[in-house]
Formats: C-alpha cells, structure tokens, sequence
C-alpha cells in the first residue's frame, strides 16, 4: 500500500511526513488486491443497526453510527487509521477536527499508545472536549474556527505525523465497509438514496468507494447548512455566501479540501445537494428526540434535508438511508 497524488500520480510511502504532494496535489492510497488494513487495535466497533423511522409520510433507514465506540461515524475511520500508523511505528500524531474525528482519533491511538495533540476551535463543546481530554489527548484551542485550526496543525507538526481525516487517505479506507453492512443489512439491495450532511466529505467519499466496490451506486444527497453551503454553490454554480456560524458544527467547514472529488461523486450518482435552515434542523433533531433517538444537530440536519428533498413524496418502493452521524451526548 502507498499514497499516490491525485494530480500528478508521483507515490509517497505511508509514513510519509508530507501530506499533500509537492506539485499541491490530495493523496489517494493505492492497494493491492492482498493488501489488508491492519485491525488488532479495537474499541468495539460495531456494525451499527438500521432504525425504520416515519417523518409524516416518509419513511427512511436510519444507519445508528451514533452507536459506535466514542459516539460517531468517525471511529471507522481512526480505526483504519490508527491501525496503519501504529503498524508503521509512528509514536506521535497531530489532527485538526470539529470535534468527532479528533475524539475518534484520540481514543484509538490511546489504545494504541500513540502520543496525541488534537488542535479545536475555541468555541467547541465542552463535552467535546472532556471527551478528547479523557483519552489523555492534549488539546490545542485555535481561536476563529475551524480553518485556523488546520493552519495551527500544520504550522507546528514537527516530528509529529499529521493523522488527518481529510488529507490521509487511510481514513476514508475505514469508511468503505459501511457501504457493504448497509447492502447487507438490505437483504443484498443497494438503497436508491442516501442522505448525508457533508462537511469535509469523510462519509461520502468513504461510502462512495464501498458501492464502488459493489458495482452500483445510491443516488448520494449531500445536507449542508443554508449558513455555511460551499458544496452548494460549487454544485448549482450559484455566488459564493459569505460563511456564518451554523448550529451543525460538524459540517461548518468553509473550503472543503477535496471538493472536486465530492462534485464528481454528485454527478456520477446522479445526486443532489440540499441545504437546510438551523431551525429546520432544530425541528428535526426534536422530532428524532420524541422517536427514542438522540443524535447531534449534524444528524438532524440529514434528515431535514431528506425531508426537503422528498417534500413532493417518495416512490413507495425507495429505500433511503441516513446516517446519523454522532450521538446527541456530544453538543
Ligand atoms: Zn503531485
């Protein structure tokens, strides 16, 4: 297994200190028909159930990743992760996250003994942060969101190995089995939709390489915040908003870094991006709530946007399958 630029196709070995390729290009991994990810570290995942839940008239698939080890979708990829580096040797990583995937990322490289430094924003949750805290992680607040964070990380890596979930492409390795549990759990059927809120794309791109695999494709649909919709504006070529604060922290990534892969995955699925109003998601997260299921604002924000996008109604015979992508403990 090695990464490989996405542009200019130049390899770099796994333990490699940089993170993207010297002509600027995102690293995608290449694996060899009996490379295996290594899996000996585990906190338990598991393969989460899918809930049947009604919103009036639709009905959906809900996929309870709010039920994995620390609580969101994201355990699948640091398990994959963590699992690669600590094979490889490597001590000591840094990470930017929201939030989830730096939680992730700490728990699994606690179990793996691996020295870890989580850059936040200042303004995330404290449970968020007790959590990171717990897994003996130490933690940087960057002030001014989410893309100072990312500045901050790379700016004081030193021999750390940035253990990033969106530059390292092992971590979308972790996402891809989802696809299968949930073609499985179907009885051998891939859903016609899947609804996601999108933020950096780790699911979607994940996913997206797991119905590869199987050889057909959901249409995916990507939410995003009506606050905060860069995948919106690229995918509808409509001006670009100026980005504000969304109650979904999870999903309030102004530049996503790999936005042209996520806009080539909405035109091969045939999908759709939809955006969705704060008090949409508030509506939605309290209707899961009252349903026995309580999930982060994130998560209701997908089924806000599946709301939206079936407003008109649904074939009776679509499956469609949303992620609820963190547990509501969190924030
Ligand atoms: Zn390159």
């Amino acid at each position: 297994m090695y990464f490989y630029c996405e542009k200019c196709k130049k390899p770099y070995p796994l333990n490699t200190h940089s993170y993207i390729c010297e002509c600027g290009g995102m690293f995608r991994l290449h694996k060899d028909k009996m490379d295996e990810v290594h899996n000996d570290i585990t906190l338990g995942e598991v393969e989460t159930p899918l809930l049947p839940l009604k919103v009036g008239k639709l009905e959906v698939l809900l996929k309870l990743e709010n039920l994995q080890p620390t609580g969101s979708f994201k355990d699948r990829g640091a398990h994959a992760l963590i699992n690669e580096i600590n094979h490889l040797g490597i001590k000591k990583i840094a990470l930017d996250s929201a939030g989830n995937a730096g939680a992730s990322i700490a728990a699994y490289a606690a179990a793996a003994g691996i020295e870890c430094t989580v850059y936040v924003p200042d303004d995330i949750s404290p449970e968020m942060s007790k959590q990171i805290e717990a897994y003996g992680a130490n933690i940087v607040k960057v002030p001014n969101g989410r893309m100072s964070t990312c500045a901050a990380v790379k700016k004081n890596l030193g021999d750390a190995y940035y253990a990033s979930h969106v530059y390292n492409p092992l971590f979308f390795e972790g996402m891809r089995p989802m696809a299968k549990e949930i073609y499985k759990q179907l009885g051998d059927r891939i859903p016609e939709y899947i609804f996601m809120p999108v933020g950096n794309g780790t699911m979607m791109i994940g996913l997206y390489q797991g119905f590869m695999e199987l050889g057909r494709l959901p249409h995916f649909v990507a939410v995003q915040s009506s606050k905060c919709a860069p995948l919106y504006e690229a995918f509808k070529v409509v001006d670009e908003q100026p980005k504000k604060t969304t109650i979904a922290h999870a999903i309030r990534i102004e530049r996503p870094k790999r936005i042209t892969t996520m806009l080539e995955i909405l035109k091969q699925t045939g999908g759709d991006v939809v955006t969705v109003e704060d008090a949409e998601i508030l509506k939605a997260k309290k209707y899961l709530g009252s349903k026995g299921v309580y999930v982060e604002m994130t998560s209701a924000a997908a089924l806000a946007g599946a709301e939206k996008f079936f407003a008109k109604g649904k074939p009776d015979n679509y499956k469609v399958v949303i992620p609820m992508t963190g547990s509501g403990l969190k924030r």
